[in-house]
C-alpha cells in the first residue's frame, strides 16, 4: 500500500496501516462488533443512577429488542427514529435496529416540532423510540411510538406499541425474520447540511460504520490501562453515535453516559468514575481553561490521561494554554465530518498530539486531495486548497438527493468536504478555515440556508442573508444581514424574537444588521465572503 504523497497522481495516502476489513459481504455491524464479545467487562454506566451494563447485558438486550422489532414488523431498510438524550439505551437501540438492516435516524431533542416534523417528512420513519417527555413533540405525526425510560401512561393521541424496559426484559425468540443484510446497505441516516443549502439525511452503509469501529479499534492508547470515556456528546449526532455509542463497544471500553452536557456534571462524573478520556468539542475546552484554578481545586481529576477534541478548529495559544493549565493531561485532535462517518483524520501519540494545531494524520485507509478552488487543480504539499477525501468510510449519499449528493461526492468517489486544509511534509493535515456556508455554534450545525429560508416569510422583510460570527465562547453564531421593507420599523429584536420561537435554542440569530440590500452575485448567490468581511471588520 503506497503511504504519504504521491506526485504522479498528486494524492495523499493515509501513513496508517491500513485498516483490515471483513471480505464477507452479508454482515451487518451490530454482529460485526458483537464478534468481540469482552464478556463480564462493563460497556456503560449511566452516570447518574451509577446503573451499570455489561458487554453480556448489552448484547442479550439486543438480542431480545431485535426479537421484538422483528415481531413488530420492522424489517431491512425500514426507518427508525431516536428522539432521545443520551443514555445507556441509546446504543442498545440502535444496535437492535441495524442487526435488522433496518436504517437509524436521529434528531436532536432540542428541536422543536416544526424542525423535527420536517425531517419526518424527509426520512419517512416507521417507528420512533423517544421518551415520555419528548412524545408531545411528535403530536400530529401519528407514528407509532416506542416509550424509553420511566414513564406512566400516555395520552397524546400517539399509538403506543412498547416499551423499551419490557422489550429488554422479554426473552429472545431468536426469530428474526427478514432478508439478510448486506454491508453495502444503508445503515444510518444523520443529518447534515454538507457544504450548502439545508440539512440533508447523510446515508452511511453498514461497510461505512464497520470501517469506522475499525478505525476507532485501531488507535493505539496513551495507557495500557482500562480505558473509560465520559460521554454527553450527543449520540443523535455522528460523532457521538459512532466514536461512543458504537465504535468503543468493538475495542472493549467503558462509556459512561450523561444525557447532555453540564460542566459540574461532567467534572463530578469524571472524578466519580475515575475517567480516563474526555471527548469534547472546543468551546468546552475553552471553559476548562478559564476556570482552571478553580475547577481544579474543586474535583480530582487525577485519573484523566487525554481529551478527545474535533468538530471544529481548535488554536494552538487554547492547546497551550490548556497543557499548562493540566500538565498532566493530553489532548488528542481529530478532523471528521459526519459525511466521513466521523473519521478523517486524528493524532494517536503524544508526539504527534504536541504538533500543535494540527488535526493529525489522515485515518488508516483514507486518501486526500487538495484541491484549489479557482483552478480545480490538486496542490501539492504545503499549499491550501479544499480537501477532498476518499475511503471506506465515506457515505453512500445524501438520501433520496442526487442533485446533492452529485455535488459532494465526484464520479471517482471523492467527497467535497468544504473545509480549507494543507498536509504538511510530515503527512499532517492543518485546518485552514471553512469554505462552506454551515456555521457552528458549540460544535452543532446551523445551516444558514434554513434560517434565511425563515426570515424571508417575515411580512417585513425583503431579503436576509445568515453568516457565522466569530466567538471565543463557542466558536461562532448566526448572525442576520436584514433588508427591511421601505417605512418598516422592524427591530433587532424583533428580528431575533421571530427567529427564536421557530427554532432550537443552538440555531438562534444572536446579533443583527440592516442593510440597503444584500450583496449577491450576478447569478443571485449571496456573497457570504462579503458579509462576513463587513461583520467582522469593527472587531
Ligand atoms: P459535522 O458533520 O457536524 O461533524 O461537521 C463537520 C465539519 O466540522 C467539518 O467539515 C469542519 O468544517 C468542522 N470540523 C470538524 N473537525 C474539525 C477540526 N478538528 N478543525 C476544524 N474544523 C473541524
Amino acid at each position: 500500500p503506497r503511504s504519504g504523497f504521491c506526485k504522479s497522481n498528486s494524492i495523499f495516502y493515509s501513513k496508517r496501516r491500513p485498516l483490515s476489513l471483513p471480505q464477507n459481504e452479508f454482515i451487518d455491524v451490530a454482529t460485526f462488533i458483537s464478534s468481540r464479545p469482552h464478556q463480564g467487562k462493563t460497556a456503560f454506566i449511566d452516570a447518574a443512577t451509577g446503573r451499570r451494563l455489561t458487554f453480556t447485558d448489552v448484547w442479550r438486550a439486543v438480542d431480545s429488542v431485535s426479537s421484538c422489532l422483528s415481531e413488530l414488523g420492522i424489517r431491512k431498510g425500514d426507518v427508525i427514529l431516536l428522539l432521545t438524550p443520551n443514555s445507556i439505551f441509546f446504543p442498545i437501540v440502535c444496535l437492535s435496529v441495524l442487526s435488522l438492516g433496518a436504517v437509524v435516524t436521529t434528531t436532536n431533542p432540542l428541536n422543536t416540532p416544526r424542525e423535527i416534523g420536517k425531517q419526518i417528512v424527509d426520512s419517512k420513519p416507521v417507528l420512533v423510540f423517544t421518551t415520555q417527555s419528548l412524545a408531545p413533540k411528535l403530536t400530529g405525526s401519528n407514528l407509532p411510538i416506542v416509550l424509553m425510560g420511566e414513564h406512566g401512561d400516555y395520552h397524546a393521541g400517539a399509538e403506543v406499541v412498547g416499551s423499551l424496559d419490557e422489550m429488554i426484559r422479554k426473552e429472545p425468540n431468536g426469530k428474526r425474520v427478514g432478508e439478510r443484510v448486506n454491508q453495502e446497505d444503508a445503515a444510518t441516516l444523520l443529518y447534515s447540511s454538507g457544504t450548502t443549502g439545508e440539512s440533508k439525511g447523510v446515508v452511511s452503509s453498514h461497510r461505512n460504520l464497520i470501517a469506522m469501529v475499525q478505525s476507532i479499534v485501531s488507535m493505539n492508547s496513551f495507557e495500557d490501562e482500562e480505558e473509560s470515556f465520559v460521554c454527553f456528546l450527543p449520540m443523535f449526532h455522528m460523532y457521538g453515535l459512532g466514536a461512543f455509542a458504537l465504535g468503543r463497544l468493538a475495542r472493549g471500553s467503558t462509556v459512561i453516559v450523561l444525557p447532555r452536557f453540564e460542566m459540574n456534571e461532567m467534572l463530578t462524573t469524571i472524578s466519580k468514575y475515575r475517567a480516563t478520556c474526555l471527548p469534547l468539542v472546543p468551546p468546552i475546552l475553552v471553559a476548562l481553561v478559564n476556570g482552571a484554578d478553580q475547577i481544579k481545586a474543586k474535583y480530582d481529576l487525577s485519573s484523566l490521561q487525554y481529551i478527545i477534541c474535533g468538530g471544529a478548529p481548535l488554536s494552538k495559544e487554547v492547546i497551550e494554554e490548556f497543557l499548562e493549565k493540566y500538565p498532566n493531561v493530553n489532548i488528542r485532535q481529530g478532523y471528521a465530518l459526519t459525511e466521513s462517518t466521523t473519521v478523517g483524520a486524528s493524532t494517536h501519540t503524544l508526539e504527534e498530539s504536541r504538533r500543535h494545531g494540527t488535526a493529525g494524520l489522515l485515518s488508516p485507509s483514507m486518501e486526500a486531495k487538495i484541491v484549489d478552488p479557482e483552478s480545480g487543480k490538486a496542490l501539492s504539499v504545503n499549499r491550501a486548497g479544499e480537501l477532498w477525501l476518499r475511503g471506506p468510510t465515506i457515505m453512500k449519499g445524501y438520501f433520496r438527493n442526487p442533485e446533492a449528493t452529485a455535488s459532494a461526492l465526484d464520479s471517482n468517489a471523492w467527497l467535497r468536504t468544504g473545509d480549507l486544509c494543507y498536509i504538511d511534509d510530515d503527512g499532517f493535515l492543518f485546518v485552514v478555515d471553512r469554505l462552506k456556508e454551515v456555521i457552528k455554534y458549540k460544535g452543532y450545525q446551523v445551516p444558514p440556508s434554513e434560517l434565511e429560508a425563515l426570515l424571508l416569510t417575515h411580512p417585513e422583510i425583503v431579503d436576509a442573508a445568515v453568516v457565522p460570527f466569530p466567538d471565543k465562547e463557542v466558536g461562532q453564531y448566526p448572525m442576520a444581514y436584514i433588508h427591511r421593507k421601505a417605512g418598516s420599523c422592524l427591530s433587532e429584536d424583533a428580528v431575533m424574537d421571530f427567529i427564536s420561537k421557530q427554532v432550537a435554542p443552538y440555531k438562534r440569530i444572536r446579533r443583527v444588521a440592516f442593510v440597503a440590500s444584500i450583496p449577491k452575485t450576478p447569478s443571485g448567490k449571496i456573497l457570504r465572503k462579503d458579509l462576513i468581511q463587513l461583520a467582522t471588520s469593527k472587531l
